[in-house]
């Protein structure tokens, strides 16, 4: 491991010339920052709209053979603001040429994407004096599309090694034939990760717009308390839940090597963030870790007698799914009953088909499906040694007299996954907030 630190700043971090100087200021008080992950110019304000998403509309006008000089223009005066307001020593005129040229000839959606970050990087490495390393040289996708960690090792990491201080656009590397492919979107994350992978980095700081994960949805628990340290696997159970702040494929090239995350916020720099790590004798104060869950969730219950004792039952049904393309999420069951819980997006194109096939392979005794179901997980490593957790969250469901429709805890300890009538979503979480936290902090 080296002392290096790799530091990745997302699109609000560096959204106009104000959140450079911020991101400026970190990168320059620690000499250990030495590699800089940049995504493309972010939103400044709630109406705005990201550099990424004008590039893919201006694209889409040029591919289709149409006038897209207003909106490259547009795109322009983004980045000149900014180099003229930080007063650096950069034109970015024949950069903008050549990219409206290849928007002429088809160059290619992701291609035009990718630009967002190639320029931002460029306007970064020149205000912080730090060479500019484009990925597309070093960040290769193998022939399927999917990405090529150990050619891309082979490749960055000599490149880095000769480097003091670099700035790597994120977001984009490319195919074998050297066309330009992009992550997708948010995909810088997955940058930074690997050049913290290649660096041996000792941590990958990830500069955002909030200081870390908190324990739970913000638009349902008022100011709820953060979370300082959170396991790979725990984030892997919230973010399945839709807890979203870290592009998902960004874990998987640090996790390997050791190296841990800390999610940091550009606007509150003393804040310590969250910090993500492989295993953490650390147990939270409050036992859990954090809740997490998703509405539009149905439930096909399935009752035959004696169905415990039919060998390949459950096979059969699972298979009804399989051949209808549908994913289960859970599978509750008892002696008798059976209940396989999917998306309903995904269920209602092929519940007829879903359902007669469960008819034939199985004849079960009664059938039917409900929707309006919501899962909530509480997650959380401190549950392993806690005894009564389940108790706790149960009985505070019962006191905030919420019906609970499924339980279902993963033999790892590590969540209790709940179903609840949609309709209850809300108060369940935070019925269990308040008996974890703010009973806790009071
Ligand atoms: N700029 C890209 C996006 O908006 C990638 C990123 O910011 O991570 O998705």
């Amino acid at each position: 491991m080296s002392d290096f630190k790799v530091v990745k700043f997302g699109g609000s971090s560096l959204a106009d010339a104000n959140q450079f100087k911020k991101a400026a200021e970190i990168v320059r008080a620690d000499p250990d920052r030495r590699y800089v992950v940049a995504s493309a110019p972010g939103k400044r304000f709630d109406d705005d709209t990201k550099i990424t998403d004008m590039l893919y509309a201006c694209y889409a006008k040029a591919a289709q053979g149409g006038n897209f000089e207003e909106d490259f223009a547009a795109i322009e005066k983004r980045y000149n603001d900014i180099i003229c307001e930080l007063g650096v020593e950069l034109s970015l005129s024949a950069e903008f040429t050549k990219i409206k040229n290849a928007f002429a000839h088809m160059a290619g959606r992701d291609y035009a994407a990718s630009r967002g970050e190639y320029l931002n990087g460029k306007v970064f490495a020149a205000y912080l004096g730090f060479e500019f390393i484009d990925p597309a040289m070093y960040i290769k996708f193998g022939e399927n599309g999917v990405f090529d960690l150990e050619k891309t090792m082979s490749l960055l990491r000599p490149r880095l090694k000769e480097c003091e201080h670099a700035v790597i656009p994120g977001f984009y590397g490319s195919m074998p034939n050297d066309t330009i492919k992009t992550f997708s979107r948010g995909g810088s994350d997955v940058t930074g990760s690997i050049v913290a992978r290649a660096v041996h980095a000792k941590i990958y700081e990830n500069w955002t717009d909030v200081s870390g994960f908190l324990i739970c949805d913000p638009r349902i628990v008022d100011n709820p308390a953060p979370i300082t340290t959170i396991t790979y696997r725990e984030l892997r159970e919230l973010s399945y839940m839709g807890a979203g702040v870290l592009h998902e494929d960004s874990i998987f090239p640090v996790r390997t090597a050791g190296i841990p995350i800390n999610i940091r916020n550009t606007n509150r720099p003393e804040d310590r963030g969250t910090m993500i790590v492989a295993e953490s004798e650390e147990v939270s104060k409050y036992v859990i870790t954090g809740i997490a869950g998703k509405k539009g969730m149905s439930v096909i219950n399935i009752e035959k007698d004696m169905m415990n004792s039919e060998v390949g039952f459950g096979r059969n049904v699972l298979r009804s799914l399989e051949k209808n393309g549908l994913n289960f999420e859970h599978m509750p069951s008892g002696i008798d009953t059976m209940s396989v819980i999917v998306a309903t997006d995904a269920l209602k194109p092929v519940q007829k088909s879903v359902l007669d096939e469960i008819e034939f392979r199985v004849h079960p005794d009664h059938m039917d499906v409900e929707d309006d179901l919501a899962l909530i997980a509480v997650v959380g490593r401190g549950m392993r040694k806690a005894r009564g957790t389940a108790g706790r969250i149960f009985s505070a469901l019962a006191h905030a007299k919420i019906n609970v429709k499924m339980i279902d805890q993963g033999s790892s300890e590590l969540n209790v996954i709940i179903g609840v009538s949609e309709e209850d979503f809300e108060a369940a979480i935070k019925a269990i907030y308040d008996i974890f936290v703010t009973t806790v902090t009071a």
